[in-house]
């Protein structure tokens, strides 16, 4: 009789274990078949003068803008004048908030609905201390073993000068686009964005409703994700709400010799324990359920066996992507305990105890969502929460089955086809939020190959880009402007 059961479990052992590996065998591949490559000649090294130039103006923004250096702007105006001649002769410029810069490259068909590039010219400091690490000073433009270096090599001028590259190559080559192409350039994405809104206010006061939006979030990375050895590339499809919640608790103050049970401190910090004991539930859905259906097909074993048998992995998974924060922040709403204070002094009570407590809020559920489990995690009515107003809900998310999406990703593999094109949640905020009553297809790529060492980079020490990549780039723009709007 055991020997029956045995039996019997093993064959059903045995044929679970074929489901499973069957299922990974047949996950086909969603990538663009791409037969034909991007034909464009670019001088490449020109194009590394040009990035090179744009580095060494030191366009950085400052926290309070009054503080912020409005010199290197208008010298960066005057240098896109001069370098993109064609560009500007033929685009209309208009100067927005001071120093945003919007491009109008009128398309011959007005029924179609009109795109948007978008990029920034500002830049973060160089950390003083860290001056002397640099191979190359932060802002010297070197061009040097294959390399541009410099702050904004990555992040972003690399994809504004692509873009005016792109422009001014088909401007020459006498190119007209069918849709109307606006090219938009902040002058303080690194400190809130106030350029990008006034832009996206202009354009929305003008009725202007767009097909896409292409921002900077994503890129192509190498060793992103274990068992894929291709580069990804990573298309933002959405990005997560930003919500900063301040947290009260009143006290009633006096001399610490006779103190209450629990100060107004003490309160705070049991909230506080709770918070972080109580983490948001965590769930593989949306951009990030996309984003391995993408990548999935291109896993090696036995990798791919799980992730094509998230029926059954699911769990699993979870609990493994739990372990490191990348990978936890793509599954859920995250909070982040940053800013506390409470008495003056280590000998008065306090009168009040405060905490700032930044979450970062996945794509589906909102600031109010958020803030009610919160105020039920805390679950007591002496800490008030109040919103603070830098806060914003995630962005909807854009429909990768949509012909821009498809573009994107056609291109990109145009260039490169070992790349594989996934669907991304951009952690971060962009300048792209601005846009969301504009469209609903905003995309967030630069299509630059980034490992793991190059995001250190950016907004870090040895800024660089390759001249070969930030030539690719520039075919990209060509290539997209050209191919998908003639
Ligand atoms: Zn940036």
């Amino acid at each position: 009789m055991i020997k029956k059961i045995l039996k019997i479990l093993g064959i059903i052992v045995l044929v679970f274990i074929i489901i499973l590996i069957v299922k990974a065998l047949t996950v086909s591949s969603k990538q663009v078949e791409v037969k034909e490559t991007i034909p464009y000649k670019i001088d490449i090294m020109t194009v590394a003068k040009h990035l090179s130039e744009a580095i060494q103006i030191p366009t950085i923004s400052n926290q309070d803008s009054l503080k912020t250096d409005t010199k290197p702007f208008e010298q960066f105006h005057t240098f896109l004048a001069k370098t993109y001649p064609k560009l500007h002769k033929t685009l209309k410029k208009e100067v927005v908030k001071g120093y945003a810069l919007l491009y109008t490259w009128k398309g011959s068909d007005p029924s179609l609905k009109p795109i948007l590039l978008m990029a920034h010219q500002d830049v973060v400091p160089v950390d003083a201390v860290t001056l002397d690490q640099w191979t190359h000073p932060g802002f010297s433009g070197a061009i040097a073993d294959g390399y541009i270096w410099g702050r904004g090599a990555l992040d972003v001028k690399n994809a504004l000068i692509s873009i005016m590259e792109s422009v001014e190559y088909l401007v020459n080559k006498g190119f007209v686009p069918k849709r109307t192409i606006y090219v938009a350039f902040g002058h303080d994405e690194e400190v809130g964005g106030e350029g990008a809104k006034a832009i996206a206010k202009l354009l929305k006061d003008r009725n202007v409703q767009l097909e896409y939006v292409l921002d900077e979030g994503g890129a192509i990375m190498e060793g992103a994700l274990p068992g894929i050895s291709n580069p990804i590339a990573m298309v933002g499809i959405a990005e997560k709400g930003y919500l900063t919640l301040k947290l009260t608790v009143k006290g009633t103050g006096g001399h610490s010799s006779m103190p209450p049970h629990h100060t107004a401190l003490g309160v705070l910090a049991r909230a506080l324990v709770a918070i972080e004991d109580n983490p948001f539930p965590r769930e593989i859905k949306g951009p990030a359920q996309q984003m391995f259906e993408y990548v999935t097909p291109h896993m090696s074993f036995p990798l791919k066996v799980m992730f094509a048998n998230m029926w059954c992995f699911k769990p699993l998974l979870k609990w493994q992507f739990e372990k490191a924060e990348s990978s936890n922040a793509i599954m859920r709403t995250t909070v982040a305990l940053t800013m506390t204070g409470a008495s003056e002094k280590d000998n008065i009570l306090p009168t009040q105890a405060w905490a700032m407590i930044n979450c970062r809020i996945l794509p589906g559920e909102t600031m109010a969502s958020t803030t009610a489990y919160i105020k039920k995690v805390i679950d007591n009515e002496a800490v008030l929460i109040e919103s603070t107003p830098w806060s914003n809900d995630p962005s909807p998310v854009s429909d990768i089955n949509a012909p821009s999406f498809h573009s994107i990703a056609t291109i990109t593999r145009q260039i490169d086809n070992s790349i594989v094109v996934a669907p991304y949640l951009v952690l971060g905020a962009t300048d792209s939020r601005n846009y969301n009553a504009l469209t609903n297809q905003i995309y967030r790529f630069t299509p630059v190959k980034m490992n793991n060492e190059d995001l250190k980079r950016t907004h870090g020490i040895n800024e660089r880009i390759s001249i070969s990549d930030m030539g690719k780039s520039v075919k990209f723009f060509i290539a997209l402007i050209e191919k998908t709007h003639q």
